[in-house]
């Protein structure tokens, strides 16, 4: 089996690896690029293997004039930048010690020993710099079949890191089979060991769910998470039944995880998944939005484009009733819309009594769609 692609045959990319493969090492791509390469969806980053160390690695990039950022040299990973194009370069490794957060690990010569420390058999498929894949653990006919299964046993390899049972779902809703289901035994492995997340740092579970919610259809992944007793270890009172309504009515717009967060509710989200400040902000207002009434126009002029098509999809996933025909259009009109009104239109009134008076127009402008004019409004 070969791969191909721009991403690989691109002269920035064969340059990195040939500057190791001029050195006397293995040179090969690994993970994500490799797995989606064969899948034939878009490949992001681009992810090498070495038998060489660190600082070797360093040197030889150097040498061959390559930028270079030792983005987490004791871990072994190197980042050379080549024309522009970062491309992570780790040492092979095997680990010496895990306690369900983080491993301590030694370098190696050998790329079996790298690819039994990898999560799932899909994720530990090799290729050389001509594309040829090279497949340590029998990783190719699962990915070619879409089947996630974790490297070795799934309960071991869950409590040498816990975080590993997010990303079960998460590489499921990605790249698995929605047709199957997820594999028995990771999925008992990850409802058995559940109560390992705790430990596991708000940050990595947050940027975890982000990218699952962030999958074309993460509903049945999802909805897996919930009866294994996943979903609520780490968002306490969420529901996941409007999920797949929600990407439904979606039909194929570009997904967003922020629109299925808000689907699923819960206590405490903002925190327990690290949200930024103006994600939070996002989060409140479209749960605000949820619990009312206003039509497409006025979510679109209160949220914006997105955050209006967000509330529109979400409560109608939430309620059930379709949105009103077309909601985009006056989503659209909202978002751009200007309140007619400004103070300098009220003299006389200041202070309180001023805000309090646009208040009250801004409110029958809303309840008239946003249709009725500064005329009509002062009349
Ligand atoms: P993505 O497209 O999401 O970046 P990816 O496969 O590159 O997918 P990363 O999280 O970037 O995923 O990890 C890169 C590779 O490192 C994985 O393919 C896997 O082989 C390995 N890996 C990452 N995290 C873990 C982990 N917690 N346990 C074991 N192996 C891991
Ligand atoms: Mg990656």
């Amino acid at each position: 089996m070969r791969i191909g692609g721009n991403w690989l045959e691109r002269q920035e990319t064969q340059a990195v690896l040939d500057c190791l493969a001029s050195g006397g090492f293995q040179a090969l791509l690994v993970g994500g690029c490799v797995r989606n390469a064969l899948l034939g969806v878009e490949v992001a980053d681009v992810d090498i293997a070495t038998d060489a160390r660190p600082e070797t690695v360093s040197k030889l990039a150097e040498k061959a004039g390559f930028h270079v950022v030792p983005t987490g040299i004791g871990h072994g990973t190197v980042t050379v930048v080549s024309g522009g194009i970062p491309h992570e370069i780790t040492t092979f490794r095997r680990d010496v010690e895990t306690d369900g957060r983080r491993a301590v690990v030694a370098f190696s010569d050998h790329i079996a020993e790298d690819a039994a420390r990898r999560d799932f058999t899909m994720n530990a498929l090799y290729a050389r710099a001509d594309g040829q894949v090279i497949d340590p653990l029998g990783g190719l006919p699962d990915l070619l079949a879409r089947r996630l299964r974790f490297v070795g046993d799934a309960e071991t390899r869950i409590r040498e890191d816990y975080l590993r049972i997010l990303r079960f779902f998460r590489f499921h809703a990605w790249y698995g089979d929605p047709q199957e289901g997820l594999d028995p035994e990771g999925l008992a492995a990850c409802a058995a060991l559940s109560a390992g997340l705790e430990t596991i740092s708000r940050e990595r579970i947050g940027a975890e769910m982000r990218k699952l919610l962030a999958a074309p259809d993460p509903a049945p992944a999802v909805a897996a998470m919930a009866q294994a007793g996943v979903l609520t270890r780490i968002l306490p009172g969420a529901d996941p039944r409007a999920l797949a309504p929600l990407v439904h009515l979606e039909g194929g717009l570009p997904p967003r995880w922020q629109r299925r967060l808000a689907v699923l509710g819960g206590q405490d989200r903002g925190a327990r998944l690290r949200l930024s400040n103006p994600e939070k902000r996002q989060l409140a207002a479209l749960d605000e939005a949820l619990s009312g009434m206003d039509s497409p126009a006025v979510l679109g002029w209160r949220l914006g484009a997105e955050g209006g098509t967000d509330a529109v999809l979400a409560r109608a996933a939430l309620t059930g009733a379709p949105p009103p025909a077309g909601w985009q259009a006056e989503v659209v009109r909202g978002a751009t819309a200007e309140f007619p009104v400004k103070a300098a239109d009220l003299p006389g009134l200041a202070g309180p009594t001023l805000g309090r008076r646009l208040k009250e127009l801004e409110r029958r402008w809303c309840d008239s769609a946003l249709r009725l004019s500064k005329e009509q409004l002062l009349a």
